[in-house]
């Protein structure tokens, strides 16, 4: 348990450009309490405040001056606060204050910037920080959003329905079960597992606040907000559950309604504001005092609601918010004092644990069945029957579990009857007999294996290295096909890979020796190409599973050509463009949805301006007029009105866009699935037809063994001359001459694509990169005793 004085800090709030300074001086003290000095002008001080004191002082916890950012309020204010609900205690931080002093700004934050947050976003931003980094427990996260407006809960997260109006929205009912806990009823506890959730529900929130308030019921400023986060927690296994919550409020304004000289509704609102304040500040004033036995919590629904946290079981911290304005300096100075008794309030926050009740029922099984076979070993009350067939097989299954179990303190329980403790010993010899048994027979298995081995070493390797070549052949031949279509639609390709730097590619990666002394300074373009897909790659579900997770290069290569003039690729490329577009509409309807806020919150601003100039006009000389309706308000209301329309419009189609959005990411997804898996089909097409050529061509007798793709090089290559190779100039190519599937060569049979009478690649440097690289693997396989002779 642990016993705290509620925190009291205040805020001064930055004074506009035409308003009056009040004279106020702050003196902050890291050691102790600061104190806040507020002075009252000679002329006010026959006035407005009665006792004709000059001076008020008043201690805080801390002052937060005119310029103090919000992140240092944070950190100060609500962290600690924070901290401690993640430790399992409830906590509550309250702002209050009047209109305009800045309870919203510190508690949800100012709309322009994003410096500007307030409490929620950074307490929900910082609470998901922590939860992700301990992973020790876990935990689940709820948030909930109260509003109560002339004694009437709302629930502003109720997904049912966006609501025109607030009193559309659910009604929330406060319930007292026996022990005098208090339940909300159809107040919605929206699960949050990550901060943008959270955050995306504030937002929601707040929409529903902000559209559901009529110029008749500026909500805003006379009710209360009550955002809550709820939090749970355990340890795995153990069956104990945390359960804490963090309620942020954003109070109704504290003035005093006759300042305000309203009338009719207006009236009955000021009421309510000010009955529920008045209310708060008796209870406050109850649990100050020693032996009072009852505190007026049910009075209204805010002390109702907020009883955990005043003097009840939480950490309470309250920031009195203080605009120091010449005018205000009476409803700054009754701030004050409304602080000053409630620090005197001591809350005792404890720990809020419970026990989960399934946990707990498996646990005491656990425990009955222990207490049972401790009886029978105590009475010594044996049974005489043997065990059954049933009971054999659960002990057959127990002993099989303890055995598998490599914890070396695991135990095998099987109670305090003697038969089933003698079964286990016989049954655990016998299984150990066994084991010695097949051990045996393992050993004199290896050994014999371990002489097979011996007698053929490498044949493993030699079968890898077998397969690794087929695999490079396949790529190799594959991509020469592609080269020579390549050629065929060179020109109306829109982004055709360069011939001689597929060949470069190749070469490189089948063999990096040959690769060094014919490379070309430039001849490498595709390989980024082919390094950007790779980067994609991993994303790629089939064909890691086709590749082991790797893609050669090669087979990188043969997808870029392939997908070069697909018409996927152009679906691909067009949605990226919209996506592209959709995303620049987003972010310019969010400007401007920013912009229309401001401007709403400008208009109130300026009704607000207005009334309070009424109202003291209505104190120093009262007149009829004053309690009529004013025009110049209705009009800035009518103004409101129709930028609030424009707004939820802006807002329906920031919705739809994002709607569409994240459909389009969807389609591009799609997409370039669709185009991979194509890829890969094609792809093993290729490479069986090139296998099955292979093998007939190894069946027919008279045939010279040749890899087909590199016919033409062969028949050089046939009289074991590199130089010749070199020489062939790609205009004189003897295969120009031969049909496509049988070479001029009685002894050669093969299949060449219908292109071989094109030259390899026209490109002479290509084609001495790919001649090269033919020669070499040529000289790899005879030294392997794998060439083709
Ligand atoms: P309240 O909720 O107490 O009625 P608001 O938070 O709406 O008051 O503040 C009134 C205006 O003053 C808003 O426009 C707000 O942006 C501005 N404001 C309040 N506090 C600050 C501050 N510390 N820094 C800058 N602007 C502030
Ligand atoms: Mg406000």
């Amino acid at each position: 348990m642990v016993q705290e004085a509620v925190r009291v800090y205040a805020r001064v709030k930055p004074l506009g450009r035409r308003q009056q300074a009040g004279i106020y001086s702050v003196h902050n003290d890291e050691e102790s309490l600061s104190s806040l000095e507020i002075v009252v002008p000679h002329d006010l001080a026959d006035g407005f405040v009665n006792n004709k004191r000059e001076s008020y002082k008043f201690k805080f916890q801390k002052i937060f001056d005119q310029e103090a950012k919000q992140d240092v309020v944070f950190d100060s204010i609500a962290k600690p606060v924070a901290e401690c609900v993640l430790a399992g205690y409830n906590g509550t931080v309250f702002a209050y204050g009047q209109t305009g002093s800045g309870k919203t700004f510190t508690i949800a934050g100012g709309a322009e910037r994003y410096s500007d947050r307030g409490i929620i976003p950074r307490t929900l931003s910082f609470v998901f920080d922590q939860l992700r980094k301990d992973s020790s427990k876990v935990y689940t996260t709820h948030v909930s959003y109260l509003e109560i407006y002339n004694e009437c809960g709302y629930d502003l997260l109720d997904p049912r329905h966006e609501a025109s109006r607030l009193e559309d929205l659910p009604k929330v009912v406060i319930m007292e079960d026996p022990d005098q806990n208090i339940h909300l009823k159809n107040l919605s506890l929206q699960e949050a597992t990550s901060e943008e959730e959270a955050l995306n529900l504030l937002f929601l929130g707040d929409t529903n606040r902000m559209i559901a308030e009529t110029p008749m019921n500026q909500a805003s400023t006379r009710s209360h907000c009550i955002f809550t986060i709820h939090i749970s927690s355990k340890e795995p296994g153990s069956a104990t559950i945390r359960r804490s919550k963090l309620h942020l409020v954003d109070l109704a304004g504290s003035e005093r309604v006759a300042k305000t000289g309203v009338g009719g509704h207006l009236l009955t609102e000021a009421k309510y504001i000010n009955r529920s304040l008045h209310y708060l500040e008796q209870v406050i004033i109850a649990v100050a005092e020693k032996n009072r036995s009852h505190i007026p919590y049910r009075n209204s629904m805010m002390t109702s609601v907020l009883r955990d946290s005043l003097g009840g079981n939480c950490m309470t911290t309250m920031i009195a918010t203080l605009s120091i304005d010449k005018r205000n300096i009476d409803e700054s100075i009754s701030t004050c004092r409304f602080a000053q008794r409630v620090a005197l309030i001591k809350n005792e926050a404890v720990l809020n644990e419970e026990i989960d009740p399934r946990l707990m029922i498996v646990q005491l099984k656990k425990e009955i069945q222990e207490l049972k076979d401790e009886l029978v070993l105590v009475t010594g009350k044996q049974r005489t029957s043997e065990l059954s067939q049933e009971e054999l097989l659960q002990l057959d299954e127990l002993i099989e579990a303890f055995l598998e179990d490599n914890d070396p303190d695991s135990t095998l329980d099987v109670g305090a009857d003697m038969h089933k403790i003698k079964y286990c010993f016989t049954r655990i010899k016998q299984l150990m007999n066994h084991s010695k048994i097949s051990d045996k027979k393992l050993i004199s298995q290896h050994i014999s294996e371990e002489k097979d081995t011996n007698k053929e070493p490498g044949g493993e390797e030699l079968k890898r290295l077998k397969e690794l070549l087929q695999q490079r052949d396949n790529e190799i031949n594959i991509l020469v096909n592609m080269l020579k279509k390549g050629k065929k639609t060179a020109g109306d390709a829109p982004f055709q890979v360069n011939a001689a730097s597929a060949g470069c590619t190749v070469l490189e990666h089948s063999l990096p020796i040959n690769l060094e002394e014919n490379r070309g300074p430039s001849s490498c373009s595709s390989l980024k190409q082919a390094k950007d897909f790779s980067s994609s790659v991993h994303r790629l579900p089939f064909l890691s599973r086709q590749t082991g997770g790797k893609m050669s290069l090669g087979c990188q290569e043969a997808f870029e050509v392939f997908k070069r003039d697909r018409a996927d690729s152009i679906i691909i490329e067009d949605n990226k463009k919209l996506l592209k577009q959709r995303f620049a509409e987003a972010k310019c309807l969010g400007e401007k949805l920013n912009e229309v806020r401001n401007k709403i919150n400008h208009l109130k601003g300026e009704i607000t301006q207005r009334r309070i100039q009424r109202a003291a006009l209505a104190v120093s000389s009262p007149s009829e007029e004053l309690n009529m309706l004013d025009p110049v308000e209705e009009k800035l209301r009518m103004q409101i009105e129709e930028e609030k329309q424009s707004y939820k419009t802006m807002f329906n189609h920031l919705k739809g866009l994002k709607v569409e959005i994240e459909h389009l990411e969807l389609l591009i997804e799609k997409v370039k699935m669709k185009l991979q898996k194509d890829f890969e089909m094609w792809w093993s097409e290729e490479a069986i037809n090139l296998q099955q050529e292979k093998s007939e061509m190894v069946s027919a007798p008279d045939t010279v063994t040749v890899h087909p793709q590199f016919i033409r090089s062969s028949q050089h290559l046939s009289t074991n001359s590199f130089s010749e190779t070199t020489r062939v100039s790609p205009n004189e190519d003897p295969a120009g001459k031969n049909n496509s599937t049988t070479s001029s060569s009685p002894t050669l049979r093969t299949r060449t694509p219908p292109s071989s009478s094109v030259p390899l690649t026209g490109d002479s440097k290509a084609d001495t990169d790919i001649l090269a690289f033919i020669k070499a693997r040529q000289n790899i396989l005879q030294k392997k005793g794998l060439g083709n002779k």
